[in-house]
């Protein structure tokens, strides 16, 4: 089955009772049994739901992998994979990586012992050397956030398992339309799904997706265990935006393809970071990956201040000014002083997420409006 065909059909059955095409929202927390130990497969919902079971099926498939399971956040998520862990295990990861990520790793798992060393990944051989008996994890984040740096999926994965090591991949930023990390050797991949899966900026929601069965099986106990699973109204959200997940991301890469080239000719703006671009230094490697560059682009202003960013950013009408990113409406930030407040700016500046960095998320609507937009804010 082609991805187009997987997003509308892929894990979904009609409703067996009544043949509705769209699959029911169970909103029930628990289920009548026929008799002592006999149910239907179904016992109390933060084991098992039917709406659920239909999202993480088509999730599997969306990801080439042998099972999904869903939780209540993006974080939720990667909060349950850590829990997999014990004291004095070690994780690489990327460095250039969503702030929320590095906040969990380092605040709340550094504390029950749990070490991660982060680190660049440009040159995968660079893991080597931060590997030991203690190295549990490798995570990569690719395209990372805001700098769309590309990370060789395939090389580090390779590496990985030279020593035996589990990969867990973060695809929110590319959404399974543009990149299949399992297909090139990863072991999991997790998704903020409140991102491109759900795509309409209406719902939170995580997701893990496991190449094999038997880790999925450890998974779903935690899943189960530490109960941080999603309503099945939020499963009905994102089985409804699936649907149209293929179309929205694509459309998303050629807006973010025009605007690209509209920034590079604008005597404002200084350096874009668009991994589309031949002078990008992951470009090779995207190409190899990905199916098309993503929806995402950051770029600098030669006035390289925090008041000249902020210029742009009060002065845009489509795009508005929010975290988050991958919904069908264009977004403009200041990674500086939204997602990356936290992080000081010396940090920040080693990152080369300068004061003026400005991130796009770009939306569904026509480019044209899009271009105006930003010409007038950059004009002013
Ligand atoms: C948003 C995001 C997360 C966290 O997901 P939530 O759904 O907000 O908990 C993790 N990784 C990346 C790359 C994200 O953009």
């Amino acid at each position: 089955m082609k991805f187009g065909t997987k997003v509308i059909h892929a894990g979904i059955e009609p409703d067996p009772s009544t043949g509705a095409i769209m699959t029911p929202i169970f909103q029930t927390s628990t289920y009548v049994q026929e008799s002592l130990g006999k149910h239907k497969g179904f016992a109390y919902a933060r084991s098992q739901n039917p709406t659920r079971a239909a999202l993480e099926a088509n999730l599997a498939a969306l990801e080439n992998g042998a099972r999904a399971l869903c939780f209540g956040s993006g974080l939720a998520a990667i909060n349950a994979l850590l829990q997999t862990l014990n004291p004095g295990d070690e994780i690489i990861s990327t460095n250039d990586l969503y702030g929320g990520t590095h906040r969990l790793f380092t605040k709340i798992f550094g504390r029950f012992g749990i070490k991660t060393h982060f680190i660049g990944m440009d040159e995968p051989a660079a893991i080597e050397q931060y590997l030991n008996k203690n190295t549990k994890l490798i995570w990569i984040e690719t395209p990372t956030n805001p700098m769309l740096n590309i990370i060789d999926l395939e090389a580090v994965c390779a590496i990985a398992k030279k020593h035996n090591i589990r990969t867990c991949v973060d695809n929110t930023f590319a959404s399974p339309y543009l990149q299949t990390p399992i297909d090139l050797g990863a072991d999991v991949v997790m998704h903020s799904a409140t991102k491109y899966i759900g795509g309409h900026s209406d719902v939170v929601h995580g997701a893990l997706i496991c190449k094999d069965e038997a880790f999925a099986e450890e998974l779903a106990f935690i899943q189960n265990a530490a109960g941080a699973v999603p309503g099945p109204q939020d499963c009905f959200l994102l089985l409804r935006g699936i649907k149209t997940l293929h179309l929205r991301v694509q459309r998303a890469c050629d807006n973010a393809r025009a605007i690209a080239h509209f920034l590079k000719d604008h005597p404002k703006v200084k350096d874009i970071y668009y991994p589309g671009f031949e002078s990008h230094k992951g470009h090779a490697i995207a190409k190899r990956q990905m199916r098309d560059f993503g929806g995402m682009i950051s770029f600098t202003l030669k006035e390289d201040t925090r008041e000249a960013a902020a210029k742009v950013l009060e002065k845009t009408h489509y795009f508005s000014l929010a975290e988050s990113l991958g919904g069908v409406e264009s977004l403009i930030g200041h990674p500086a002083s939204m997602t990356h407040a936290s992080i000081s700016r010396a940090e920040r500046l080693a990152l080369g997420l300068s004061d003026s960095l400005i991130r796009l998320s770009l939306g569904i609507e026509d480019v044209e409006d899009l271009i105006a937009d930003l010409k007038q804010a950059l004009d002013q």
